[in-house]
């Protein structure tokens, strides 16, 4: 037996002595992190590997150095073009013999780089999955020996994931046309339906799958309801530490125009970036953001990808993101240098509406919705989660948090719930007697009885419902609505100007066969009545502060349901 085993392990030290060699003369650490130096060691022995890290894990090494270690070109596909200049100059400067190919780049230097390539006077070449992809290249690609092939941002193949690439579903050739090269694909996305996705697509059943948590303990998550999101934002922007550099994301390009106009008028250094902007400001927005401190951009989905600011103090989400993945991807760009950092969404009933109405009226595939609908649901469910943020977030990844965080709004304050089953169906039976056309608003008013335009024009005073729900408040009502819009039991109607109708689920609720528990709408309590000692703290804290702390506490509305994940 023993003399089986000593060769393998005579063979290692000496890969692993030349992996820490590169580590610390080319890229100046002492050590790996995390299972770096497994994945390095795969690669490095040929093997094939499947890489599921956090953004800001460290995932570029896991490549870069088995590149460097193995004879030939690393080939690195990625789908960012706009930084792969950045990324080869960053190499450069560390005396690595790297390049890029992309459609960016003058012919003639598109020529030159090839002949480095055949040369074979490249450590390493950046490509872009469309390039990589043609005839040409690959044929190039025979007459040389690449050293690895590297996908990054490998959820791109996947349907399922937040970004995809149609020409990345193409990459499996890659597995055919060079089976003897190894191939390594890397994401921070890890559901469980895109690594499927990722393993078929991109042949790698028989590559160990290196999953680092995803949890990013210094982040705290919380999430306000939304009544004015911009006076939010501001108060929230406040509380942070003097000079905090920050990231807004915003839906539109109107809205981050807005925004990053509505801060300066505030007196913060707040700067705009959309994919609408001239390149060169875009780039000169970016350059000040990461070199000059306490920057804020408010900014669409398109800023972010790739940058690597490690004291990013918080990234807030004005409108509700598109997925959890994304908003995932993109709370993970805050305190990578691994202090104290934020993630504060504001998000309301007018959100879900939106989204839920873009999913219906959406013309993409059955298949595509389905998908789209799930993960809406997935979100919708993270926002309303009367349980520790951090474990939903996780358990959406596979990942199990064992204890509550004891770092997000939920933990630091717990949601009440009650029954709210009564409620819902007199809200429901609002919605069906007004004929399924009523906005949330007109709804309220028609509960509370109140004496609008809009009730008259209508006779709706003459409904049995009139004046049923004086038992709560506007904002109590409001509180209902978006619940039951999150859960589906309210749907956008077909009209398109924020009607809502019952949906097919109401049924049971309105026959009584199923009761409905709901978060509270929690009323800030008065000062004193803050007892423990913290919160005597807090009153004596500055209002700014206070305000935020009343802040947190505006997301007690609980869900006694619906915390749950849906399955995939
Ligand atoms: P990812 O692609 O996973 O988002 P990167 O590869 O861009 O992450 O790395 C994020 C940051 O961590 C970079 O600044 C990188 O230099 C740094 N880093 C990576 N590995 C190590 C390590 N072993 N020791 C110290 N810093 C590291
Ligand atoms: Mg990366």
């Amino acid at each position: 037996m023993e003399s089986t085993i000593t060769e393998p392990i005579a063979a290692m030290p000496d890969l692993r002595t030349q992996a820490l060699d590169i580590l610390s003369r080319t890229f100046g650490y002492d050590a790996f992190r995390g299972n770096q130096e497994q994945i390095v060691l795969t690669l490095a022995e040929g093997r094939n590997a499947l890489v599921l890290m956090p953004t800001g894990g460290g995932k570029s090494l896991c490549y870069q150095i088995p590149a460097l270690l193995r004879h030939g070109t690393g080939i690195i596909v990625s789908p960012l073009i706009a930084l792969m200049k950045d990324q080869v100059d960053t190499l450069r400067e560390l005396g690595v013999k790297a390049a890029f190919l992309n459609s960016s780049l003058p012919l003639t230097e598109q020529r030159q780089v090839e002949q480095a390539l055949l040369a074979g006077q490249l450590d390493m070449l950046y490509v872009a999955p469309e390039r990589l992809l043609t005839e040409g290249f690959l044929d190039l690609l025979g007459r040389v020996t690449p050293a690895l092939f590297a996908i990054d941002e490998a959820h791109c193949v996947s349907q399922w994931g937040h970004d995809f690439r149609p020409e990345y579903q193409k990459l499996g050739l890659l597995a055919d046309r060079f089976p003897h090269i190894p191939r390594i694909a890397l994401t921070a996305t890890a559901d469980e339906r895109t690594r499927r996705d990722m393993i078929a697509v991109l042949q790698l059943d028989d590559a160990p799958v290196f999953l680092s948590s995803f949890d990013r303990p210094n982040i705290r998550y919380t999430i306000v309801e939304k009544d004015n999101g911009r006076k939010q934002l501001y108060d929230f922007i406040r509380c942070q530490p003097e000079g905090s550099a920050g990231i807004i994301y915003c839906l539109s390009r109107k809205r981050v125009e807005e925004t990053a106009e509505f801060l300066r008028g505030k007196g913060l250094p707040a700067l705009a970036y959309h994919a609408g902007l001239a390149a060169a400001e875009r780039e000169r927005v970016q350059d000040e953001f990461l070199l000059q401190e306490g920057r804020i951009v408010c900014a669409t989905v398109a800023f972010g990808m790739g940058i690597d600011k490690p004291n990013v103090r918080f990234v807030a989400h004005l409108d509700l993101p598109k997925s959890l993945e994304g908003y995932y991807q993109e709370t993970g760009r805050a305190g990578r240098d691994g202090l104290p950092s934020e993630a504060w969404m504001s998000y309301g009933l007018q959100d879900i509406v939106q989204v839920r109405r873009m999913l219906a009226t959406s013309e993409a595939p059955v298949e595509v919705k389905r998908i789209e609908s799930r993960k809406l649901d997935a979100l919708l469910a993270y926002c309303e989660t009367a349980t520790c943020r951090r474990q939903v977030l996780l358990a959406y990844f596979g990942e199990s948090l064992p204890q509550p965080c004891g770092n997000c709004d939920i933990c630091s304050d717990p949601p009440r719930t009650w029954d709210a089953t009564v409620a819902a169906q007199k809200l429901l039976s609002a919605a069906i007697r007004t004929g399924n056309r009523f906005g949330a608003a007109h709804l309220i008013d028609v509960l509370l009885g109140n004496d609008t335009d809009k009730i008259r024009q209508f006779g709706h005073q003459a409904l049995p419902t009139f004046g049923k729900g004086q038992d709560l408040s506007e904002a109590a009502w409001r509180n209902v609505a978006r619940q039951l819009v999150a859960l589906g039991y309210l749907l956008p109607d077909d009209e398109g100007y924020g009607g809502l109708m019952a949906g097919e689920q109401a049924r049971a609720l309105l026959k009584g066969e199923v009761s409905l528990h709901l978060r509270e709408l929690a009323t800030p309590k008065p000062k004193s009545s803050r007892k423990d000692r913290t919160q005597a703290a807090v009153s004596d804290l500055p209002p700014e502060v206070q305000r935020r702390f009343d802040a947190l506490r505006v997301l007690r509305l609980s869900l006694a349901q619906g915390q749950k994940v849906p399955p995939y």
